[in-house]
């Protein structure tokens, strides 16, 4: 097990990504604390992982824009487990839109979940990993913050920005020995993409020289490497997950 007795903390953890990463270091022996914005899905996968793979799990309504909220879901997750480990800041939203017709709240809304949310989340789980020797954040960007795309001004800038705050924040926490990494997925099959009709689908599917689009589990394992113990002379780097779509 490669994570027994760890406590890992996963934003936007009810579905889609977050749900994966969840269940694969449930399966390596993590316990896990999963913040989302509705109590009764997050609850809902809280307790299915609990019953499937017999480990520890807590559920907390957590906006990650409400600082509040925030540092009151970590205390939350120190009181239940003694500590956190790991940090997945994985919760993401997309309002797209050309940039001539993009509209200001369509703007705040996806850089307020998308950056300042991992912000939130990094500054309240320092004083945790501190105490607890040290710790990994992982922040989840997109293959989009690093090449762009059309349509996608806000998400783009929101991911690029994530990068830089990566590598500013693996400089900041590496004395108190918090690994600090994101993890660049390219289109992966979720209800974030399952918006996108058939044709845009295999459009994408097209540029992708692995020529398929990527699974959660794909960048689920990602994660969990990044959260092991064998990525411990790793901080500060971006792991591409995107089937060579972006070299
Ligand atoms: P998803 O299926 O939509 O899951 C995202 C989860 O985050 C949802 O449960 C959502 O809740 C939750 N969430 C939204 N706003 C939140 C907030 N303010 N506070 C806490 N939780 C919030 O998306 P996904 O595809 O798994 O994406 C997960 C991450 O991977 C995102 O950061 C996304 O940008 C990134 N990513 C995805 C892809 C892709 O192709 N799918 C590619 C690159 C990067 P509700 O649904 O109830 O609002």
């Amino acid at each position: 097990m490669r994570l027994k007795d760890k406590v890992a903390v996963i934003t936007g953890g009810a579905q889609g990504i977050g749900r994966s990463i969840a269940e694969t270091y449930a399966k390596e022996g993590a316990k896990l604390a999963l913040f989302d914005v509705v109590l009764e899905t997050v609850q809902k996968t809280a307790a299915e992982i609990k019953s499937h793979y017999n480990v520890d799990t807590f559920a907390a309504k957590v906006d990650v824009t409400k600082i509040e909220e925030v540092e009151n879901g970590m205390k939350q997750v120190v009181d239940t487990f003694g500590k956190i480990d790991v940090l997945v800041n994985n919760a993401g939203i997309t309002k797209d839109n050309l940039i001539l017709r993009m509209s200001d709240a369509e703007w705040d809304a996806v850089l307020a979940v998308n950056l300042k949310g991992p912000f939130n989340c990094t500054k309240a789980v320092f004083s945790p990993m501190r105490k607890a020797g040290g710790g990994r954040i992982i922040n989840i960007s997109s293959i989009v913050g690093l090449m762009g795309n059309a349509g996608q001004a806000n998400y783009s800038a929101s991911k690029g920005g994530l990068v830089a705050l990566t590598k500013t924040t693996a400089r900041e926490f590496s004395k108190k020995n918090i690994l600090v990494n994101a993890i660049a997925p390219g289109f992966i099959r979720t209800a974030m993409t399952d918006k996108l009709t058939d044709d845009v689908k295999a459009a994408l599917a097209a540029q992708i020289p692995l020529e398929r689009l990527g699974e959660a589990q794909d960048v689920a394992n990602a994660a969990l490497f990044l959260a092991s113990d064998e990525a411990s002379y790793i901080t500060g780097q971006v792991i591409s997950v995107n089937g060579g779509m972006y070299m």
